[in-house]
Parts: C-alpha cells; structure tokens; sequence
C-alpha cells in the first residue's frame, strides 16, 4: 500500500519536497499538500511589488493547477493542528492520517514585539506578503505626492534581514529617477552590529562594500539598535533617538506558526537533525523558515539567522531524499551543511552572495555585485516560476 505523506505549507518548501517524493517514489506514495494560500508567490520578488516594478500576476502560481497534473492532492485548507503522536492533521473540515509529516509552513510574523508595529495594528508598511507588497505600494505612492522622510529597518529579533536592504537601495533608486532625491531623508535602523552582517556574521568583505553602498547614496544608518515604539510619524529608538517618518518599511522577528508550536523550540522552530527530521519524532520533517536554526554569533541586539528560498529548496531535497530512502529501506542519505547563494537587488544594480556553508567558518565566502546580477535575478525569477509550474525541482 501507498504511503501516505502529508505537507504543510506550499511554497518553496513544501512544494519542492513534494515533486521531489513524486519523482523518486511514483506511485509508492500519495502526496497531500495542505496550505492555507491558493496560489505560490515568488517572494523574492515582493520588494519589487512595493515598488510598483512587478504586478502580482507576474509572480503567483494557482497551487492546484501546478500540483494536480503531477498527481499530488492539494487541500486549501489551514491545518489547524498536528498530533504526533496518533500521526494526524487536522484541518477545519478534516483529519489526515499521516506515515509522514513534512512540515514547510514558514513563519508567523511578530509585530507584537514593539508597540505600533506593522501594517494592520501600527504605522509602518511591511513586504513580505503579497498584501502587504501591494498595501506598501499604495502608501509609496501616496507618498510620492507629498514626500518627507523614509526610515527603513529591522527591530530586534530579525532574521530576514534582505528585504529592508532591497527596499532602501530601490527607494533611493526610484527618488532620483523621479528627481525627488533632494526632498527625502534615508535613515537605515538595523539591530545588526554592523552594516552587511545579515544575521550571519557578515560575508566576506560584505561589512566593507555595504557600508560604502549606504555611504554613496547619503543613506543614514544606526545599526545596533533596539525599537522600543512607533507612532504615527516617527520610530523611537530604544536609546532615546526619535527618527521622524513619512513611510516606514521596518521587517518583523518570526515565529514558528500556531498549529506546530507545540513541536516547536521556544519560538515554534522545529528542531531537526542534519537529515532534516524531527529530534523526537521519527516521521515528522521540517524545511525551510519552519526550521530551528541557531545564529552564528550572539550579537549585542538580538538577531537571527534567516533561512532563505535557496536553502529551504536545499533542505526540501535532502528532506525527500531522506523520506525516499526510509521508504526503500535504505540508509539515510549523507547531507551536507545548508549553503546560501542569494541575489540583493539594489535597484540601480545587484549584489552576487554565495555562503558555504551559510555560517563562518565558511569553504566559500563571496559578495560581488554589479548590474548583470539584477539582470540574473529578473531572469531568474522568470525561470523559477517556469519550473515550479511544470514540477521540474530536479533542475538546478
Ligand atoms: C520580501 C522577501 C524577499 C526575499 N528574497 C529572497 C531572495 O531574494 N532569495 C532567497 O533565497 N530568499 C529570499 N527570501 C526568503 C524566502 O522567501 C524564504 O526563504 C522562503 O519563502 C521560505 O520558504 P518556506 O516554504 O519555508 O516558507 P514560506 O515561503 O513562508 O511558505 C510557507 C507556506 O505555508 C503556508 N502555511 C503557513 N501556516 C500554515 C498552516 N497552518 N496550514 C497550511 N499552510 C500554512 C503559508 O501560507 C505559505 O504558503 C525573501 C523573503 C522575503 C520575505
């Protein structure tokens, strides 16, 4: 009889383990994909949304129309809680039995850290949803028509520190292609010790080539520190500092999400072992955002490691491989260290990061950046949608 694998979540994660358990096992399992979204977004392009360079049908994928032709059940549903120990899911209209688990849920985003934080509760815009993308281009070109100060940042506790890179680099790219530069103040707040560690411990000459990239382009930045509020027209620093603002764009600490807190660490991060399965329980596997991964360093503010779409589609094969072999009764397959390679836009250029492994001490360490590599990452998001379309995980 077919083994029965359930998924959580259906994005990088989720969707790669998936295709990846089809094409090794075939008909030796019946895959379920439960996510609560219907459509894939490519994330990584959300920056760009914001800035009104990307429409949201450029970037989204309808979940069913790419999972169905390969044969994967998909369920639109939230799965609400997971019991490990009967090996089931539960959804509002069903119960899952499982063999295995994977779960690829990403995170929960806490804008309850600091008072008046986020779009919906507080005064800053965020980018890494779809929603909130388009919400932060409605107030960007509200703002456009009256512009004043932008603050852009990460509060404490951050892991993805990219995305507030990407936006102040294009924000200051589009002030000067629209010749309003000289009527706008950056101010760059980041709980990183320094400009171009990005959670972890910087890359190679990263500290040197980003601080003179802020420097360039008369981005004022404070790095290591705190937010203790913001209200309505400025971000107050822990240290007494007041930052006025006309639009904020600040990135949010994560968690794990609700229905696998429980098999969680103290923020709901699945611990897991180098094959990607769970420390106490032997069918559960976790991927991507979803994972517990300790920062490299602890650095004065508290910061986090993020897990970017390259390694969550690394740590998704090694998961399926690892599944495969359990189910064919052979040894788990020996999994290398998660490396990182990632593409920065910087609007008028791009930055080339390669880290392997993801932490120091590292075998490969480089940032290099230059206008081909924004060329590379539009036409890598051209590519990626055309794969993940046709369930072609196994290309590079
Ligand atoms: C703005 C931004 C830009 C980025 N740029 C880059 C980049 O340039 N390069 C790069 O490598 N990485 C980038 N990243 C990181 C990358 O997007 C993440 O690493 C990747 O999305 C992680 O994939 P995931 O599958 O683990 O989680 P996610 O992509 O977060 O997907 C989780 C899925 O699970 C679903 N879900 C959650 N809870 C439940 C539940 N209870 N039941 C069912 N479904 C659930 C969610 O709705 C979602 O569909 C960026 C991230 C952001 C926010």
């Amino acid at each position: 009889m077919a083994e029965k694998i359930v998924i959580l979540g259906g994005s990088f994660g989720g969707l790669t383990t998936a295709f990846e358990l089809k094409r090794l096992l075939g008909k030796r399992v019946e895959i379920t994909v439960v996510c609560d979204q219907d459509k894939f977004v490519f994330i990584p392009s959300l920056p760009w949304v914001a800035m009104g360079w990307r429409k949201p049908e450029d970037i989204v994928l309808p979940l069913n129309r790419v999972l169905t032709p390969k044969g994967i059940s998909f369920i639109n549903e939230e799965a609400i809680s997971v019991d490990p120990d009967s090996s089931k899911v539960l959804t509002k209209t069903k119960q899952l039995q499982y063999d295995y688990l994977v779960i690829a849920t990403g995170p929960a985003l806490v804008f309850s850290a600091v008072p008046g934080f986020g779009p919906e509760e507080g005064y800053t815009e965020c980018i890494f949803t779809l929603e909130q993308a388009l919400r932060c281009n409605e107030a960007w070109k509200r703002f456009l028509e009256d512009p004043g100060p932008i603050v852009v940042g990460s509060v404490q506790g951050v892991s993805c520190f990219g995305p507030p890179y990407e936006y102040a680099f294009e924000v200051e790219t589009e002030l000067k292609k629209r010749k309003l530069r000289h009527k706008v103040p950056i101010t760059f707040v980041t709980s990183e010790p320094y400009i171009g560690h990005f959670g972890i411990g910087g890359l190679g000459n990263s500290k040197r080539v980003m601080e003179d990239e802020f420097a360039r382009r008369e981005i004022k930045v404070v790095t290591n520190t705190a937010v203790e509020e913001f209200t309505p027209q400025e971000v107050r620093l822990k240290d007494g500092t007041k930052i006025p603002f006309k639009l904020a764009m600040f990135a949010p600490p994560m968690s794990g999400v609700k229905a696998v807190y429980h098999l969680g660490n103290e923020k709901g991060f699945i611990p897991v072992d180098s094959n990607y399965r769970h420390k106490n329980y032997k069918n559960i596997f976790a991927v991507g955002v979803a994972v517990a991964m300790a920062p490299p360093e602890k650095t004065p503010i508290p910061t986090g490691l993020p897990k970017t779409g390259y390694m969550t589609v690394e740590m998704a094969k090694d998961a399926a491989k690892t599944i495969a072999s359990d189910i064919l009764g052979k040894a788990p397959p020996e999994v290398e260290p998660v490396g990182a390679v990632c593409i920065m836009d910087m609007g008028n250029t791009a930055a080339m990061m390669i880290a392997r492994p993801v932490t120091p001490p590292r075998q490969v360490s480089k940032l290099k950046s230059g206008i081909h590599y924004k060329w590379l990452k539009a036409a890598f998001e051209k590519y990626y949608l055309w794969k993940i379309k046709r369930g072609l995980t196994q290309l590079p």
